[in-house]
């Protein structure tokens, strides 16, 4: 995914790629960031914590059944139960969307964090 953005603050047109993307740990919150190749401003992609990582791994598993009920490897008929099972994460995931996008920001704009923790 090599979309291109421009920086609010210096506006740098750039692509997000692996390069200019990173993550803050933060006990159990793990802030996934991208920023901008020319002033290193900072911008929030995703936060998760263990409620909302367990709810994406369920919601990937769900889907990958999806398409294999789709694909005839599974019985069809499941798909209206998973999909109900889906619409169920997805609502879980939406009430915890923003409050950890929240705490997100507010870590990514905490004391700057020049302790840079990019990923490896
Ligand atoms: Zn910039």
């Amino acid at each position: 995914m090599n979309k291109c953005v421009t920086c609010d603050k210096c506006g740098h047109d750039f692509a997000i790629a692996p390069e200019n993307c990173g993550e803050i740990h933060k006990g159990d919150i793990i802030v996934q960031y991208f920023y901008c190749t020319k002033c290193n401003a900072k911008y929030h992609i995703l936060t998760t914590n263990t409620t909302m990582r367990k709810l994406i791994e369920q919601r990937v598993a769900i889907q990958n059944k999806i398409t294999r009920c789709r694909e005839n490897i599974l019985p069809l008929g499941t798909i209206q139960k998973l999909q109900h099972k889906l619409d169920r994460l997805i609502v879980r995931q939406k009430k915890l969307m923003p409050n950890l996008k929240k705490r997100g920001e507010e870590i990514l704009n905490d004391g700057d964090n020049n302790a840079e923790n990019k990923m490896p």
